[in-house]
């Protein structure tokens, strides 16, 4: 495992899924979605299989003079001298960097969001509510909001009902309550009977399956993203609330900044340099992506003490949001790290 520039195959994956992932459009304007298996599988096909070995689990991860040894569930050792966390919202990477007391560790959930969902086939909603299939709902409410999402080429609804247990008569039960287990009852029917029909006709399809449950959870803002020859991207660095829909969009924006330094790291030297040039450009934009989603979430369940249920605010503050996360300018943004990471280099070479 020792590290070769490791980003040049990754590079391709993100460039090429996007011509070949099959994805479907929702009826809004401007919305593009895709299911998670598609898009998985869309990286997993551009993957050389020779690289992947799955069914491996880091249990920590030691540091010393020679570089890194990761030491595995199955007792086994790898040996590295780059180490780059994707492992998600409970990374061991992010504990290593951070040290495991750091408050900003483990994910939290400052707004008690519980958040239930289902994939329904677009068949039973045609029978139920063909409405839902015309158009991409967000129905906002106070103290819930959900949506509905068209997906496999619009073969799948997927619905959602998300509500904070902050503002609602839920506050004491659900903070007990473990992540999972059968939400029927915080989700009762009878609490959304003044939404509109098809809002709780969408709450009726969540509950169809209403064990596949969550209580959302995202990080405080760490530090730094990366420290020496670790850094730590995606779910690890800045796992994010869903209410603006850029966790995922904010791992790819990551791995394509990587992807475009190590094109011209050639020297291990060069790595912690990549790395800083990544924390200084990434970190302050990933984390205010996590606060705007947070604020999404906040309004979306009228509870954003500025905004409450005024929808002329809100829907200027959410364009606002919107385009500060969609008009980003990632070409400019991996031009800059290149040209910092040069200049380190240069300074390095003339000073040794
Ligand atoms: C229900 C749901 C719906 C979502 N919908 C959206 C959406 O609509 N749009 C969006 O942008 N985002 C969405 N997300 C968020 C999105 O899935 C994540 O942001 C994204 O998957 C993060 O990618 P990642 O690679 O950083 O982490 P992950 O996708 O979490 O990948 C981490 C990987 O590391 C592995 N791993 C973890 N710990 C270890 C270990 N100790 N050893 C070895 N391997 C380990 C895991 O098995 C996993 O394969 C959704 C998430 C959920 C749960």
């Amino acid at each position: 495992m020792r590290a070769r520039s490791p980003f040049r195959p990754e590079f391709k994956v993100i460039k090429l899924m996007f011509l070949r992932m099959k994805s479907s459009l929702g009826k809004a304007k401007g919305r593009k979605t895709v299911a998670r298996c598609d898009l998985l599988e869309g990286f997993k096909s551009l993957v050389p299989e020779e690289l992947v070995k799955s069914g491996k689990r880091l249990e920590s991860l030691v540091e010393d003079e020679s570089g890194f040894a990761l030491r595995f569930k199955d007792g086994t050792i790898a040996e590295a001298d780059v180490v780059i966390g994707c492992d998600g919202v409970h990374s061991i990477i992010r504990k290593h960097l951070l040290g495991a007391d750091h408050p900003a560790v483990e994910p939290k959930c400052h707004d008690g969001w519980e958040w239930i969902g289902r994939n329904v086939p677009a068949e039973e909603v045609r029978e139920f509510n063909p409405d839902l299939l015309t158009y991409v709902p967000i129905l906002c409410g106070h103290g819930a909001y959900m949506n509905a999402i068209p997906t496999h080429l619009g073969k799948m609804l997927s619905v959602t009902v998300i509500q904070s247990s902050k503002q609602s008569r839920l506050a004491n039960a659900t903070m007990d309550e473990s992540v999972r287990g059968d939400k029927t009852e915080l989700f009762a029917e009878k609490d959304f009977a003044h939404w509109t029909k098809d809002a709780r006709d969408i709450l009726t399809l969540a509950l169809g399956n209403s064990t596949l449950n969550w209580r959302l959870a995202d990080h405080d803002h760490a530090p730094f993203h990366s420290c020496g020859n670790v850094c730590m991207i995606g779910d690890a660095a800045h796992a994010t609330m869903p209410f603006n829909g850029q966790r995922a969009a904010q791992s790819i924006e990551d791995a394509a900044m990587l992807t475009a330094l190590f094109e011209h790291v050639t020297e291990l030297a060069q790595v912690e340099k990549a790395f800083a040039v990544y924390d200084e450009l990434r970190r302050p934009r990933t984390q205010k992506v996590v606060e705007l989603s947070r604020e999404f979430g906040r309004m979306y369940a009228f509870f954003d003490e500025e905004v409450r249920d005024d929808l002329d605010e809100m829907k200027k503050r959410l364009g606002d949001g919107g385009k500060y996360t969609n008009e980003v300018d990632l070409v400019w943004m991996k031009t800059e790290a290149v040209r910092l990471l040069e200049k380190d280099v240069e300074i390095i070479r003339e000073t040794s």
